[in-house]
This record gives structure tokens, sequence and C-alpha cells, in this order.
């Protein structure tokens, strides 16, 4: 090629170069650029500014201190404390950014990052989700194995408005500051990615059941409530190797969907009349036994009081429905928990090392061919998130989740 001649185009970048250096913009690309393009020097967030109404904000584009990332948002999912808060405010966080199921990719980071929580690498360009932000126990870390859940520390997505304002997943960037926990999950795809902290619930919930030594491999156990939850539930316990799992919910269609999942039966109660008879079905879903160990994933009372009657003596629950508080329960002590020699565990969110543990049960979820990815049923772009809420109150589908394209 005859390098002395120019061409139309390179008089273009040539004119563009002088064009730039004049306005004091540099044509070079800078140190923050994005793989998929440059930095827009606005972002939009959706903020809820009163109950039941999510307004489309713009804001300028923040700095990116040495110790944060500019994360560009690719999706989140729609939670039900999201719903909580959307509609009631139980947290008195409006005007509030929600939205903490979210993932997205690095576009500009400061200088002192250099890599994620579990170690690995950041660059720009790698997918991540954010964990907690631990302002007033810094010892907290992915190695303390299961000894601290969430509750306590800060999340993406319920903190209150500042003049950052982008400190929630419903926007199109999210600025994660140093101190956060972030996770470098650029191998899962973006489905998996949205499902991440739903799973981590479940990945707890199972951890701790096993510290009650009660649920083994050939174990037989229930799992009531088929909503999200009851089913992450059942893939986890599917995709550890439990085989002999029988869900109970009373929609038909959730039924199917859990059998999907991993549930050897099903069992809907709203074909069965008082406890006693539900508590027969279960017995003979489980071919003539009571369950092992239960798991109960609904956040109604009812569902608390009916779990006792599905498990053997000697016999192992977990409660994890009431993520807040949904009433108090009516038990008989004496045959629910004193005869029957009852081991019981709550939970309630997660550790860190739940999150890391998640990312491998995905995979091993969609290997062992679990449909995971339908567990997202709706997707809407961030300006229809109001239509998106009203989706989810309805509890039509399994996941919402607002996606920007
Ligand atoms: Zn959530």
């Amino acid at each position: 090629m005859d390098t002395t001649k120019l061409n139309n185009t390179d008089i273009e970048a040539i004119v563009k170069q002088v064009l730039m250096n004049m306005t004091g913009q540099s044509a070079a690309p800078a140190a923050s650029a994005s793989k998929s393009g440059s930095i827009p020097k606005t972002a939009h967030v959706a903020m809820l500014t009163e109950k039941g109404k999510f307004e489309i904000q713009e804001y300028p584009m923040p700095e990116v201190g040495d110790d944060d990332i500019l994360v560009k948002v690719e999706g989140c999912g729609i939670c039900g404390t999201d719903a909580h808060e959307f509609k009631n405010d139980p947290f008195g966080l409006i005007p509030v950014v929600l939205g903490h199921e979210g993932t997205g990719e690095i576009v500009k980071m400061g200088k002192n990052v250099k890599k994620d929580s579990a170690g690995k690498d950041l660059k720009l360009g790698d997918k991540v989700v954010t964990c907690m932000i631990f302002k007033d126990n810094p010892d907290i870390t992915m190695y303390d194995l299961n000894k601290q859940n969430v509750g306590g520390a800060d999340v993406y997505g319920l903190l209150p408005d500042d003049d950052i304002h982008l400190n929630g997943w419903y926007g199109d960037y999210i600025l994660i500051r140093g101190g956060s926990t972030v996770f470098n999950v650029s191998d899962l795809d973006l489905t998996s990615r949205i499902l991440i902290e739903p799973c981590a619930v479940l990945i707890h919930a199972v951890e701790r059941a096993k510290t009650t030594g009660i649920l083994r491999f050939n174990s037989r156990v229930v799992v009531q409530g088929c909503g999200p939850i009851g089913l992450i539930c059942i893939a986890v316990l599917r995709t550890m190797g439990i085989e002999n799992i029988v869900a109970v919910d009373g929609n038909q269609k959730r039924l199917d969907m859990a059998k999907k999942m991993g549930a050897c039966a099903s069992v809907n109660f709203m074909e069965h009349k008082g406890i006693e008879a539900l508590a027969e079905a279960v017995k003979n879903a489980f071919g003539g036994y009571y369950a092992d160990f239960g798991f109960q994933c609904t956040g109604v009372p009812a569902g608390h009081s009916n779990i006792y009657k599905f498990i053997r003596n000697g016999g192992g629950l977990c409660e994890l429905g009431f993520f807040i508080n949904g009433g108090d329960a009516t038990i008989n002590p004496h045959f629910d928990i004193c005869s029957k020699e009852l081991t019981m565990v709550g939970s309630w969110v997660y550790t860190l090392r739940d999150y890391a543990t998640t990312f491998d049960f995905l995979k091993r979820a969609k290997g062992i061919g679990l449909p995971i990815d339908e567990l997202v049923t709706h997707r809407f772009p961030l300006e229809k998130i109001n239509e998106a809420m009203a989706v989810n109150l309805k509890q039509e589908g399994y996941k919402v989740a607002i996606v920007n394209e």
C-alpha cells in the first residue's frame, strides 16, 4: 500500500483529530473507555418517588474514584422486597433507587481496583454482580463460612438516595463504591446472572438445613410453596443429588413447573380438605412415608402450621418463608416439636460464601438439564418499570426482570 496517498477516510480522521484537539477533547480513547461504546454524560435511574410510583430521572454521570467501579446495567430482577417497598415503603427509603438483583458490565474502574471479592481479576468489559457493603464490619469476608448473613450490611438497591443517585440496579448505570463486595461472573449468561441473588437465598437455606445432620442424599424432602423461592429450592436439592422431592402448592401450573425443576411428585392442596387429608396425600406421594425433611417456602402463617404434619418423627425442618413479618402461626408444641423430636432451623438471606457457591450451582443445574432460564418469565425495559412492577404484583409469572438492551 502506498502510504503517501491519503484516501477520504484518512482525511476525515485527520480533520476529526484536529477538531477534537481544538475543542480540548482527546481523540485517543480514554482509559475509561467501555468495550461497548463511550460513556454518556448522564445516567438514568428509576426513582421510587412515592408509594406505587417510579419516575425515570436523569443525573450527571458521577466521578469514578480510585476504588470505585462504574457498571453499565444489563438487567435486574424484581424481588418480593422491592414489591413491599414499592407498595408500603416499610424501610422508609423513599426517594430510593431500588433493584438489588442486578448485573452489568464494567465500563470504568478506579486505579486501585484489581480483583473481585473472591480474588478473581477484574478488567473493563467484565460482567459483575454485587453482594453487600460492609461499612461497620470490614472483617467479614467470604471465607467466614456461613458465619453471618447479610442482615446488618448494606445492599445496593436498598440504600438511601444521595448526591450520586446511582445506588440501585434499576438504572442504566450504577456506581459501585470501594468497600463493596463485587464478583466477576463473566462466565454466566445474563439470565443466570439475574437469578444469582434469589438462588443464593436457597443455597443458604440448604446450608442451614445441612447443619441438622438430617438432610441426606436419600432423604424424602417436602418443599411447600412453589413460587420462585420454592422452585429454586427444588432445583438446588436436585442439583446436589437429592431425588425424592415432593412439591406442595395450590396452583397446578406451579406444581408442573416444580416437576420440571426436579420434584418427583406433587400435591395440590386445593384437592384435599383439611390438614389430615393433606398430610395423608403428602405421605402417599412418598409411597406411604412422611418426609424426613421439609422446606417451608410460603409466606403464609398457615403454611408454617401445616408443614409439621408432613414430617416424620425425628425429622427436620427449614423455615425460610418469612423474609418479612407475615404474622403469627399456631403450632402444637407437644405434637409438632417435642413428641416428634423435630430439629428446626431458620434461614434468612445469605452469606458472601453462599454467593460464590451459587455461581457453581447455576452451572451445574444447567448441566443436568434443569430449565433454570424459564424462571425469568417477563422482561421489561427500564422505561416500563411501573408496568413491570404491576405484572410482578399480579404474581402471574415467576421472576419479572428489567433488561436494558
Ligand atoms: Zn431479592
